[in-house]
């Protein structure tokens, strides 16, 4: 057999040798290899027949459903390039993603359609739109379950459900190329305005394969998608993974701690990828127990600084270690990551719990503002070279050279690697708070609190000062029952951290501002305390 050179050849392998295998479980639903590769098909056929044109864009505005897999799947077959849009987007903002993109074909629920996307696509290139009924692939009607759509397909619009049992043949020579553009990530925004990251077809399956390798995995495995997919981690390290081992990939449609932990009872799943959010949340929620991961071989944290009091807090009350990985959209989710059956060590000087070792093939340095390589344990600015990084930005020459000389990606993160080769964040280069002149690093002050055993979510930015230029406050959300309050963190902080580093300023919120991929909107924080 062929090695993979894409995610729909991958697909077809897997229908072929195992066609009855369940490929996607959603609540009561579930879909074999062979009913995603034929729903698919006619997906494919569906828009080339519909005038979709090889290289086209095909936007996904869907939460975790078997729909939006059909959709990237038929996307793909029709020879199109799928980019994935957080379905939480305001309209403006999907407006720049359907303009900037040139979007010719629209996938998105019903009800978002009727509320603003119909207004927001006129004034685009969008000239196709299917709406999925988010609720007509499962059987149950959980109403926990918030937010799923039960609308039937508007009037002008195809129904994606209908078009997919069509039977309509997937179109003849549009196989995707390896190097050819699989996806136009629109990175999620925590710094500006979003730009296109092209991820190829062979950047998402070397990553997705290295999913699997030394993961000693049950075969087949069952994957639970807790990252969202139409971000880079659940794309690539549940949605890519699960289909390059022939798995399982079990869909909740969106993050709810109450629903997962129940479906994780239910479908016993073995792998997960999330931001430290969603363990947290879990960690949190009443109901959980260490019966609940109890089938779990590995978890994995990406995407989002990993406190280390939260890995220990886990492994006590829950059993599984986190494991840490660390990578941007630009280099299509992991370029480091804690290997299986290892720990991974925390620095003693600064506490910070290293991010992983370099995968395979990965070449990461540390280089100071002339672009010179620093010596071990000293900080500078992480830059990586591998296959998982990308060629560059759509259709953005100016801001491919800036974060991507001579094919190097320049990360934006600040972080220092250790003898051993191990890297750690510090944080990112633009988070950096300058009190007196003294450089504050968010992550440092966030895992000081977070060992606090009342503290659930903690975010720290700088403020403007008037004496010091800016000073450092904490945003903190607690766990259930917890009765600290703000001075007993600043006390608590004050006596773990250098005077200039500790919070000055501690505030409570219920919770706190999230990306739907799962992190601390510090940008938002910082607009708030500026407004405040
Ligand atoms: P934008 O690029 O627009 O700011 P974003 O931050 O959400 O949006 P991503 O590509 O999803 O874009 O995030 C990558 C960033 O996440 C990294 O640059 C790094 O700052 C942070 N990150 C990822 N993994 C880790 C980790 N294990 N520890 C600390 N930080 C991490």
């Amino acid at each position: 057999v062929a090695p993979d050179d894409s995610l729909v050849h991958a697909l077809r392998r897997v229908a072929a040798e195992t066609p009855d295998r369940v490929c996607l479980a959603y609540f009561d639903g579930r879909l074999t290899y062979r009913e995603v590769d034929e729903l698919s098909d006619s997906v494919a056929g569906h828009l080339a027949a519909r005038g979709l044109e090889p290289g086209d864009r095909v936007a996904i505005l869907l939460q975790n459903s078997p729909h939006f897999v059909l959709a990237a799947l038929g996307a793909w077959k029709a020879g199109a390039i799928v980019v994935p849009v957080n379905p939480m987007y305001k309209s403006a903002e999907v407006g720049h993603v359907l303009r900037d993109g040139e979007v010719a074909a629209l996938v998105c629920s019903g009800r978002a359609w009727e509320t603003y996307l119909r207004t927001t696509a006129a004034d685009s290139p969008v000239k196709i739109v299917l709406t999925a009924c988010e609720a007509d692939l499962q059987t149950r009607d959980d109403p926990r379950v918030s937010g799923l759509d039960r609308l039937p397909a508007p009037a002008d619009t195809d129904d994606l459900t209908a078009v997919a049992r069509a039977g309509h043949p997937a179109p003849e020579g549009r196989a995707p190329e390896p190097s050819g553009t699989a996806l136009i990530s629109y990175t999620s925004g925590t710094s500006g305005t979003p730009k296109g990251a092209t991820n190829t077809h062979r950047n998402i399956l070397y990553n997705a394969e290295r999913q699997r390798t030394g993961l000693e995995l049950p075969d087949p495995p069952v994957y639970f998608a807790l990252a969202p997919l139409f971000h880079i981690t659940g794309m690539v390290c549940q949605f890519g993974a699960c289909l390059v081992s022939g798995g399982t990939l079990v869909l909740a449609y969106r993050f709810e701690a109450g629903v997962v932990l129940d479906a994780f009872a239910e479908h016993r799943p073995h792998y997960t990828v999330g931001p430290s959010t969603a363990f947290m949340a879990l960690a949190a929620h009443p109901a959980v127990t260490r019966e609940h991961f109890a089938s779990f071989r590995m978890i994995s944290s990406g995407g989002a600084p990993l406190p280390p009091a939260l890995v220990e807090r886990f492994r006590d009350a829950l059993g599984p270690y986190i494991r840490n990985g660390y990578g941007l959209t630009e280099c299509t989710a992991p370029c480091a990551s804690v290997p299986p059956g290892l720990e991974a060590p925390v620095d003693p000087a600064s506490g910070t719990l290293a991010v992983g070792l370099p995968g395979p093939e990965t070449v990461v340095r540390i280089v100071d503002d002339r672009g010179e390589e620093v010596p071990f344990g000293e900080q500078g600015e992480i830059v990586v070279r591998g296959p998982q990084v990308i060629p560059g930005y759509w259709r953005r020459p100016d801001a491919t050279a800036e974060t991507f000389p001579d094919g190097e990606l320049r990360t934006g993160d600040i972080g220092f690697m250790d003898a051993d080769g191990w890297l750690y964040v510090v944080d990112r280069k633009k988070d950096m708070i300058n009190a007196s002149g003294f450089k504050v690093w968010p992550r440092e002050v966030e895992d000081v609190l977070h060992a606090h055993p009342d503290v659930r979510e903690a975010a720290v930015v700088g403020v403007p000062d008037g004496y010091r230029g800016e000073t450092v406050k904490a945003y903190i959300s607690l766990r259930p029952g917890a009765g600290t309050d703000p001075g007993e963190l600043v006390a608590h902080c004050r006596e773990r951290l250098a005077a200039y580093k500790y919070p000055r300023q501690v505030e409570i919120l219920p919770d706190l501002p999230k990306t739907a991929s799962g992190k601390i909107l510090r940008r938002e924080l910082r607009s708030r305390s500026n407004d405040g």
